[in-house]
């Protein structure tokens, strides 16, 4: 690892942020090495990690009074900024040091009332610890490499080896006021040392400016990498069968998340591959987290699924075997914690947040896609601690009770936040005819919605703006494609586990007399209008019964299922089929809870029809376009939004299959009959 420190860019922060009454240059410059350390995912990740100064800054009697600015929870070091370091009174707070103890809850109070701005978020958790050491500059993080050292039961001897006495260390003790304590007891028998080494936790450097303390991490991490490099041991190579990740994600998703949907993350890579498929997996990954603060985000220990040479169709017992084996002990081990300690905790979840299948690799769960990606980078760079913890000697976590005590902490758990989840949380729908008018405003509300969305249209451009915006996965594709179609569905299950339902929108609206309709239309209308909803229902059907939680199918029938137009044969009749395709899924999905329904919309202003069309139906009734789309019974322009509100609220309503919903404004003509 080398210092990406530079002159021009500690420059340039100052000029960004320093000056005013909350901002100088220290912090200026605190911001600057908070962000190189926080790019690098070899140091932190997610949330790990904390810096400070300590400075002076004026009060509201516009007196200098002396204050620690410490990273801010919530703030995520990569991008922090001024206010992601609060300032607090460092006198008020250093005289803590003088007590025997003090509660976690005490400590957050006393931190939060010693802030110069009463609105700053929550200083870390080991706030006390950058007030109780006296050097200006202080980075903390839980690199990689230093975690291979100290995750050892020889961690000491390995230290002084790599580290000589330029860092101090310090045995594992939970944060909070006696880590804080200990912290400075090492610092003071020590007074020579650069830095401090946390066993089982991670690193602590200091210095008197920013470069220094920043670059003392940066050669400790060297230091450690250098001597880690210099005894890896090569791995073996991987001799399992390939497994079908697309069969088995959904018979896992489905099992998973205690009635709440979950999504799957899959990674695979060479160094994964070696690690799941190596015959010590059992007790490789059984030892517990790198650092104990990955406990929320992975578990003490992820579920290793063997599949064995077991074929498909035993796959979903052994897995339903696995879990409830895993849940099993999970239930333990917080049972005889909280025996043990005699506390009262209420039992989180018992299921797993990673799981490791040889054949396949490593699979992060979470509420949501962003939360599964947090575990699987936590364990990604798990896997490479472990590999290299034993490289150099035997990798050894916390034990029980140590890891029960993180796992249960009130100020851990509020990492996770306590937002309601979202009504569509979870759930993977897919949209077609996503780039444009109806689809382009269901994939915006589904989205508010919270649900893993995956777009598909024939139109590149407006699909890939939509998706970098929504921040979602997107695929161009012509619906006419039966092969396409089963690859999207394929591509929804590899990318988030499984599907939950699927709003069929795509369509086209063509014209012709229906006794001379050229043949190719009519059929082109049949493979775009009913057919392609046939391929893809039939395709996420069937991902869904693997599930066995059951789903929704949304279709967009029209108006001219019910009441035709003249000219609109090759349209209205697929359209018809359409209707009679949603009530056979209705009819033959309800056992395995899978739902169908149906939008009627009409007069909504899409690309569907061009201008021209629109003006020279709106002439043949004698009214202009604007009037034309209000023409029914509320007198209101029925709008794309409106249609995919009522998407929603089909895809909400757990008790409603086979119906048509009605979006037109009011049109009796054409009222389902
Ligand atoms: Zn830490």
């Amino acid at each position: 690892m080398r210092s990406m420190w530079s002159d021009e860019g500690a420059e340039a922060a100052i000029r960004a942020w320093a000056g005013g009454r909350a901002c100088n240059e220290d912090i200026a410059l605190r911001v600057y090495t908070t962000r190189l350390i926080g790019r690098e995912p070899t140091l932190v990740l997610h949330g790990g990690g904390n810096t400070s100064v300590k400075t002076r800054l004026l009060d509201e009697l516009g007196e200098l009074v002396d204050v620690l600015c410490v990273k801010g929870s919530g703030w995520d070091m990569a991008n922090i900024e001024p206010p992601g370091l609060p300032a607090v009174r460092l006198g008020a707070l250093a005289s803590l040091r003088r007590l025997a103890a003090l509660d976690d809850a005490a400590m957050v109070n006393a931190a939060r009332t010693r802030l110069l701005d009463a609105s700053a978020p929550n200083p870390s958790v080991e706030v006390l610890l950058h007030a109780f050491l006296p050097h200006k500059f202080i980075d903390h993080s839980h690199a990689d490499a230093i975690l291979a050292l100290v995750d050892q039961a020889e961690a000491e001897s390995l230290a002084r080896e790599v580290f000589g006495d330029s860092l101090a260390i310090v045995p594992y003790i939970m944060p909070g006021f006696a880590l804080a304590q200990r912290a400075a007891e090492v610092y003071e028998a020590h007074p020579q040392c650069q830095g401090l080494l946390l066993l089982q936790h991670g690193l602590f450097t200091f210095g008197a400016n920013a470069r220094e303390s920043y670059e003392r991490h940066v050669d400790a991490v060297s230091r450690a990498e250098a001597y880690i490099a210099s005894r890896r041991k090569p791995v073996g190579v991987t001799s399992r069968r390939n497994l079908d990740y697309a069969m088995l994600a959904p018979l896992l998703r489905g099992r998973l998340g205690n009635h709440r949907p979950v999504v799957l993350r899959y990674r695979q890579s060479p160094t994964i591959r070696r690690f799941v498929d190596h015959e010590n997996l059992e007790s490789s990954s059984g030892r517990g987290p790198a650092t104990p603060d990955h406990v929320i985000r992975t578990k003490q220990r992820p579920l290793v699924l063997d599949l064995g040479e077991q074929p498909p169709e035993s796959w979903a017992e052994v897995t339903r075997n696995a879990l409830g084996a895993y849940r099993a002990r999970y239930r333990s081990y917080v049972r005889q914690q909280i025996e043990q300690k005699g506390v009262a905790r209420t039992e989180l979840d018992p299921d797993p947040r990673i799981v490791l299948i040889p054949g396949v690799g490593l699979i992060a769960i979470g509420p949501d896609a962003a939360a599964a990606d947090v575990a699987a980078d936590i364990y990604e760079h798990t896997i490479e601690v472990i590999l290299d913890a034993e490289s150099v000697g035997a990798y050894r976590a916390l034990g029980d009770g140590d890891i029960f005590d993180m796992e249960y902490w009130p100020l851990e758990q509020a990492k996770l936040g306590k937002q309601p989840p979202k009504p569509l949380q979870g759930r993977v729908v897919l949209v077609t005819g996503a780039a444009s008018g109806i689809g382009s405003a269901t994939a915006r509300v589904f989205a508010t919605a919270g649900a893993e969305l995956v777009l598909l249209d024939r139109v590149e451009t407006p699909l890939r703006e939509l998706g970098a915006q929504l921040k979602a996965p997107w695929k161009v594709v012509d619906v006419r494609d039966r092969d396409a179609i089963l690859a999207s569905v394929q591509y929804a299950v590899e990318t988030f586990g499984g599907l939950d339902g699927i709003v069929s929108n795509a369509g086209t609206a063509p014209q012709a007399p229906i006794h001379e309709c050229p043949p190719d239309l009519f059929e082109e209308s049949l493979a775009i209008n009913l057919l392609a909803h046939q391929w893809l229902a039939a395709a996420a059907s069937t991902v869904m019964r693997r599930q066995g939680t059951g789903g929704f199918l949304l279709f967009n029938a029209s108006k001219a299922a019910f009441n035709p137009g003249k000219d609109f044969g090759p349209y209205a009749i697929a359209k018809a089929g359409l209707v009679a395709l949603m009530k056979q899924y209705a009819l033959e999905g309800g056992e395995a809870g899978i739902r169908s329904n149906a939008i009627n919309a009409d007069r909504v202003r899409t690309g569907l029809l061009p201008p021209e069309v629109v003006s020279a139906r709106a002439g043949a009734r004698g009214l202009d376009p604007d009037t034309y789309f209000r023409s029914n019974l509320l007198g209101r322009e029925v709008t794309a939004d409106d249609v995919a509100r009522g998407f929603l609220h089909l895809a909400l309503a757990p008790s409603t299959t086979g119906t048509v919903l009605t979006v037109d404004g009011g049109n009796i003509a054409a009222s389902p009959r």
